[in-house]
């Protein structure tokens, strides 16, 4: 039988963190019995580089992540035989990203972006304290930002975007301006490496989200899992387990059962 490598790709708010309180306490029995069958988990979120490494410190996490929604994936140094940290870049620079909004600011469209906020305003926004705020403006390539205006004015904003090689991505909170690529990409990419490095081992993938900028992540793992949440329901995804917990009881609760039918 072939050997597998199984990869974790994970997004974070309201999938392995609690939607309100940022808590992954629940998902740490998952957490280390894929630790101790040497699974990466690789996460995968709209969140920045300054956030994602402060979280995955705390989990003691040293394995590929990918930033802002696909913007980037970090291989750092240790990993996938580099000696060095490689960071891929997918994402157009944030500099014309915001060129963009400004154009559309001007048009009348009516949005207040991570730009138009304070450390103070984004940590209430988000429900995040100073420390990771500060962290959550610290971007590369995506702009999140609350939707002021109606369905109409939202549907001509996003095609504005599209026809300059643009998208608005929906996340759990927020809308991310950012060029035409998600974490699927990134994902994609980062199978490939694996796959490349460990070239008679077959490549099994799992991956959990819980909203819609989650959902071609899912679509490219082998195994799709939808976490509970207060996004979920809208999110279909064919062949995907649904968790009954919510955020990290949920998460704990499917890699455990996910790991036991692959890890027999
Ligand atoms: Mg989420």
């Amino acid at each position: 039988m072939t050997e597998r490598q199984i990869l974790v790709f994970t997004d974070l708010d309201g999938t392995l963190l609690d939607h309100h309180s940022y808590d992954h306490d629940a998902a740490l029995p998952a957490l280390e019995r894929l630790r101790e069958a040497e699974i990466p988990v690789i996460l995968n979120s709209s969140k920045t580089r300054p956030e994602m490494e402060a979280i995955k410190a705390c989990i003691d996490n040293r394995d590929p992540f990918i930033v802002e929604n696909g913007a980037a994936a970090i291989i750092p140094a240790g990993n996938l035989r580099k000696d060095a940290e490689l960071v891929i870049a997918f994402c157009a620079p944030l500099d014309e990203v915001n060129e963009q909004l400004l154009a559309l600011r001007e048009a009348g469209f009516p949005f207040r972006s991570f730009n138009d906020m304070s450390v103070a305003e984004v940590a209430q926004a988000t429900g995040l304290d100073e420390a990771s705020a500060a962290n959550a403006k610290r971007r590369i390539g995506t702009m999140p930002l609350q939707w002021q205006g109606d369905d109409r004015q939202l549907e001509a904003m996003r095609s504005r975007l599209r026809a300059v090689g643009m998208q608005l991505l929906k996340g759990g909170r927020f809308y991310h301006a950012m060029g035409q690529y998600d974490k699927a990409d990134a994902m994609a990419y980062l199978i490939k490496r694996y796959q490349s490095c460990q070239p008679d081992r077959e490549v099994v993938t799992i991956a959990l989200g819980d909203s819609h900028n989650d959902r071609r992540m899912l679509e490219t793992a082998d195994y799709p899992v939808i976490i509970k949440g207060v996004n979920s329901d809208k999110l279909h995804v064919a062949g995907a387990l649904r968790s009954e917990g919510y955020g990290p009881v949920g998460w704990n609760e499917c890699i455990q059962s996910l790991l036991n039918q692959l890890l027999e």
